[in-house]
């Protein structure tokens, strides 16, 4: 929770024993000092000089305050006269570091989210087109397991695969060698060669449909058992 208290402050400008004005409370001529003052206000965040007068006039003669609801038109007329004469200070904001600190914290998040909702998208709209017009040398990160036998499963971990050839309904593509720590599946950029692992036919229907690689199936019932798409990058 952020407490804000705004304080005030009246910052003398002017103060002038005024001649030939009456003191209404107890008469005396000469004797009325008036003080023009300019409002700060401070929140602790925002420190701000205001355009706003204001003034006091007290009688030094009966020592008493003259307050605005008993001050005369001659006393009211000073009061205008010495606002002109006065020392204004320009209107200002200033903010306090903290603020600021507060503010750039603020963009930078803006910055961040903003970037973050763009690549979203951006991923999002590579992907639909590869899913949709798969293109040789487009670059899937794949997870993959592979049969050997009837017996044996063999995890393969995460790795690139580019599209090498588009033969009908069938998409080749070939597995870099490369593997891809889980890790940094999120941050992994396709290398640029080392496409010459294992290479497999995949099912354009299955791909596109279903965004799943589902290889033909291949004599003994071996090849790709399993394979999950965590990226689409297009080059
Ligand atoms: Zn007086």
């Amino acid at each position: 929770m952020i407490i804000i208290n705004v304080k005030t402050i009246f910052e003398p400008l002017h103060k002038t024993i005024v001649k030939d004005i009456k003191c209404p409370n107890c008469q005396a001529k000469d004797h009325v000092e008036i003080v023009v003052y300019q409002k700060h206000t401070d929140t602790g965040w925002i420190y701000k000089v205001t355009k706003i007068l204001t003034g006091t006039a007290y009688c030094l003669n009966c020592n008493t305050d003259i307050p605005n609801v008993k001050w005369t038109p001659e006393i009211e007329s000073a009061f205008e006269k010495l606002k002109t004469e006065s020392p204004v200070q320009k209107s200002y904001i200033k903010l306090s570091f903290l603020f600021k600190l507060l503010l750039c914290f603020l963009a930078i998040m803006a910055v961040v989210i903003a970037y973050f909702i763009y690549s979203l998208s951006n991923e999002g709209k590579i992907k639909q087109k590869i899913l949709q017009t798969p293109t040789v040398n487009n670059k899937l990160l794949i997870s993959h397991a592979v049969r050997e036998d009837y017996t044996k499963t063999n995890d393969l971990g995460n790795s690139w695969a580019v599209i090498k050839k588009i033969d009908g309904d069938t998409i080749i593509i070939q597995f870099s060698t490369q593997k891809v720590p889980l890790e940094q599946l999120n941050d992994s950029e396709p290398p640029k060669t080392s496409y010459d692992g294992k290479i497999y036919k995949i099912k354009k229907e299955a791909f596109q449909n279903e965004e799943k690689i589902t290889e033909y199936h291949q004599e003994k019932g071996m090849g790709l058992n399993y394979a999950y798409i965590w990226k689409y990058k297009e080059e």
